[in-house]
């Protein structure tokens, strides 16, 4: 099987596996026990969290240990929005209609309650202006929740211009980083982010873990999505899973290690110099400014599907996104750049991991070419 879906998850890194194991054999206390065999899981769990503040320029008391980047998105975003409600105001959110399925799930969620929801449009590249940011400002806008690197397309948006624009109207802002973390920067104070999601198995890390950056969360109201018993700053109840935190915490440290900008760089431009050659027309969505990582690109003359079908046990790929890859409708982040059916039935996101090589390349511009008519 040739994996070229990176973007949907990360293959598992070698440390990964290993300790994860090993964690899980050895350290089956509870964390939160006050016997050794506990406190050495407390020490792994606390480890793990100071290397993800240390990856992100952010206090250990900042970093909250979630299940995933979906449920860092319901924390903050209903945790900041819920007290308003439940305090009888009408608070006001800005968002995007190329977000994550689950934000935008949340945001029609909050909007039953009586939120009011702006959903900004992008560019034809699939960007978000910081202009249009400011000019969805409101009296009661009390978050801005834009991503870092869109999902399908790989489109890279200016949050941190985007963040000076909230900073001056004293607005906080929220970015779903899951897409850049560990591939580009993302320094909170960098970025002017108060809050930030991150998911562990984008990574090379478990499935099951992710983090909710929070920043000066204890001076904040936030209300709790999991009410439990008063782990991670009374945000997040529930027994800590030492194994998916302390394996995430070894992937954020040896990421770098196998993810290169060189190899990935290498890779897409192989492809797309393979195209060429074929003379093959193709057309690379998402603008310039993309992430190395993926690369979402529509074959006009090629018949996708077929590709799609006869490949299916050996090239992983997808159409859209993962979560969309089995719905008939078209994704909504291409719908939302006014492709018709037709464009994105011929659209492939491929994306690339460390283990991908100039001949797994090979075989996919061969499938192309045999899928492409004259
Ligand atoms: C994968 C992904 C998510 C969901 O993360 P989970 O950890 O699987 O819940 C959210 N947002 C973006 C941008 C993603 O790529």
């Amino acid at each position: 099987m040739i994996y070229l879906d990176s973007v949907a998850s990360y293959p598992s890194l070698p440390e990964v596996d290993e300790i994860l194991y090993s964690t899980a054999k050895n350290n089956f206390a509870n964390p939160s026990s006050s016997h050794s065999l506990g406190e050495q899981g407390k020490e792994l769990v606390e480890g793990a969290r100071e290397a993800a503040a240390d990856s992100i320029g952010a206090l250990s008391s900042e970093v909250v240990f979630t299940s995933g980047a979906t449920e860092s998105n319901n924390l903050i975003i209903k945790g900041v929005i819920l007290p308003l409600l439940l305090k009888g105001q009408k608070p006001h959110l800005i968002t995007s209609i190329l977000e994550h399925k689950c934000v935008l799930s949340i945001s029609r969620y909050l909007e039953s309650l009586g939120c009011e929801v702006t959903y900004l449009h992008p560019n034809s590249d699939g960007e978000i202006q910081p202009s249009i940011v400011k000019n969805a400002f409101r009296e009661n806008t009390a978050l801005v929740s834009i991503m870092h690197v869109n999902n399908e397309l790989g489109t890279i948006n200016p949050i941190a211009e985007i963040g000076e624009v909230c900073m001056s109207e004293k607005i906080p802002l929220h970015t779903d980083a899951a897409q850049s973390y560990l591939k580009l920067e993302t320094d909170v104070d960098e970025l002017n982010v108060d809050f930030m999601s991150l998911s562990s198995h984008k990574v090379g890390g478990p499935k099951g873990v992710g983090i909710a950056y929070i920043r000066d969360l204890k001076d904040l109201d936030i209300s709790p999505v999991v009410h439990g018993a008063g782990q991670e700053f009374g945000l997040r109840g529930g027994t800590l899973p030492t194994p998916l935190i302390a394996a995430f915490g070894v992937a954020i440290q040896s990421f770098s290690k196998y993810y290169t900008l060189e190899k990935t760089n290498k890779l897409k431009r192989q492809l797309l110099e393979g195209l060429e050659k074929a003379n093959i027309k193709y057309r690379i969505n998402g603008g310039r400014n993309v992430i190395p990582s993926c690369i979402s690109l529509t074959l006009s003359s090629s018949n996708i599907q077929a590709l799609l079908r006869c490949n299916h046990a050996s090239l992983a790929l997808s159409q859209g996104s993962a979560c969309s890859a089995r719905s008939i409708e078209p994704s909504h982040v291409l719908t939302a750049l006014n492709f018709d059916r037709e464009q994105a039935s011929k659209t492939l996101r491929i994306s690339f991991s460390h283990k991908n090589t100039g001949e797994d390349i090979k075989i996919l511009l061969d499938e192309i070419i045999k899928f492409t008519g004259n």
